[in-house]
């Protein structure tokens, strides 16, 4: 095993961790270590200040106002979108549907979709790395039509078996869900490639979005995806925001998931005519300070240079992957040869949700459970994983102070 460790890239790393204000708290008298980013990331000063000065200064409903404040709303709101668009590279603004979140993009996509497209003895294809998100919408849609899920497998490292998935697709198959990085292993799965093999069979692919939008810079129209989803909260912006990115041709002929105000043309009580793009998929009043905050965040990442952020995350992670798999005792899960951001580990003898008690005694947030991927602790055998998940913002200093504690862990239950 190599001990050397590469000198980190130039990032100014004081200089971001001073944009994060919540980062120079202490916890339990130490200095918080925050690694619990899969989960929810923190969120830059400037992007508080956004929401700050919309709740100040611009609170209002949006679109319908024809007043001074509304007007400000809308034009905030449809600026956050603007900024979406450019940051996935969508082709136009319409195709990015403002969501509460990852979860509720797929369940729109599966209702909406899969209640017009999908029939009896369709199929279904999910991988066996999913986020419940990302199964049990599917499962829900499945069951109602007596259409069948079906399921690409892992191998022992956490990697989709890709020959299994081209021998899954098939005429039948009428939708592709899976997740450009897995929350629970860190996987970075070969989606641009998946996208192009189900396009040879007409089948269009969702993409969960949630761990990979936050950590590398990517490119909808280049990923040839049809629906790629993801969490602000995740990506530096409050909860609540969220985006459903989906190809024109596809949202157009999509039923509306939710009715209501916003999001129609005409209302009689004999018929209803709907809005298009992107009213048709966002009915009542939506998180309109979050999605500001969205728009924020995204400005603040193009300000630090987010491809410069993505690269020192990644070598922070392989930093973390060769200290963590030093320590006698520690079981990596899921060591697949692309990774993003997810450190998942188990201590023999010790239950994850003991790590992360004792952990946090020290100031370190980590994540112990099944990470709402129960099929994935199943096909390792474990209940739970403990889990460190890392930022742009978080330091070799830290992922040490990890590795030290984790150490401790193991010598107290010696
Ligand atoms: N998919 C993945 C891969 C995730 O990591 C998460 C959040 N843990 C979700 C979906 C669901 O995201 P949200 O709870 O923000 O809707």
């Amino acid at each position: 095993m190599k001990t050397a460790v590469k000198e980190m890239s130039n990032w100014n790393i004081e200089k971001i961790r001073a944009d994060f204000p919540v980062l120079s708290q202490t916890v339990n008298g130490k200095p918080l270590v925050y690694l619990d980013n899969a989960a929810s990331s923190q969120v830059p000063q400037v992007v508080i200040d956004r929401g700050a000065k919309y709740l100040r200064e611009e609170h209002s409903n949006i679109h319908r106002g024809v007043h001074y404040l509304s007007q400000n709303a809308t034009t905030a709101y449809e600026a956050a979108r603007e900024k979406v668009k450019r940051f996935i590279n969508a082709r136009e603004a319409k195709e990015c549907i403002f969501v509460r979140g990852c979860t509720e993009g797929v369940n729109l996509v599966a209702y909406s979709y899969g209640r017009k497209f999908v029939n009896e003895g369709d199929e279904i294809l999910i991988s066996a790395m999913e986020h419940h998100a990302n199964i049990i919408p599917w499962q829900v849609l499945a069951e109602e039509k007596g259409a069948k899920l079906r399921v690409i497998p892992i191998n022992e490292r956490g990697e989709l078996i890709i020959e299994e998935y081209e021998n899954l697709l098939n005429e039948r198959t009428k939708i592709v869900a899976v997740s450009h990085v897995s929350n629970s292993l860190g996987t970075v799965n070969p989606v641009k490639e998946m996208i192009a093999t189900a396009h040879k069979f007409g089948v269009p692919v969702l993409v969960d979005a949630a761990q990979s939008v936050p950590h590398f810079p990517v490119d909808v129209q280049d990923l040839d995806a049809d629906f790629y989803v993801f969490s602000g909260h995740k990506m530096f912006a409050p909860t609540g925001s969220g985006v459903l990115y989906g190809k024109k041709e596809w949202l157009d002929k999509m039923p509306p998931y939710q009715t209501g105000g916003g999001m129609i043309r005409t209302v009689t009580f004999e018929k209803t005519t709907y809005a298009g793009l992107p009213e048709k998929f966002e009915a009542g009043t939506p998180a309109i300070a979050a999605n500001i905050g969205l728009g924020a965040a995204i400005d603040y990442l193009n300000s630090i240079d987010f491809a410069a952020a993505a690269r020192y995350e990644h070598e922070l992670l392989e930093y973390a992957t060769e200290k963590l798999s030093a320590i006698e005792g520690v079981k990596l899960i899921g060591t697949a040869r692309e990774k993003a951001s997810v450190l998942s580990f188990t201590i023999e003898n010790v239950h994850p949700h003991d790590i992360g008690t004792i952990l946090d005694q020290s100031g370190i947030a980590i994540r112990a459970g099944h990470h709402c991927a129960q099929p994935v602790m199943q096909f390792f055998q474990v209940p739970a994983t403990a889990r460190a998940s890392f930022a742009f913002y978080n330091t070799k200093e830290e992922v040490d102070v990890l590795a030290d504690s984790i150490q401790k862990v193991i010598d107290v239950f010696a």
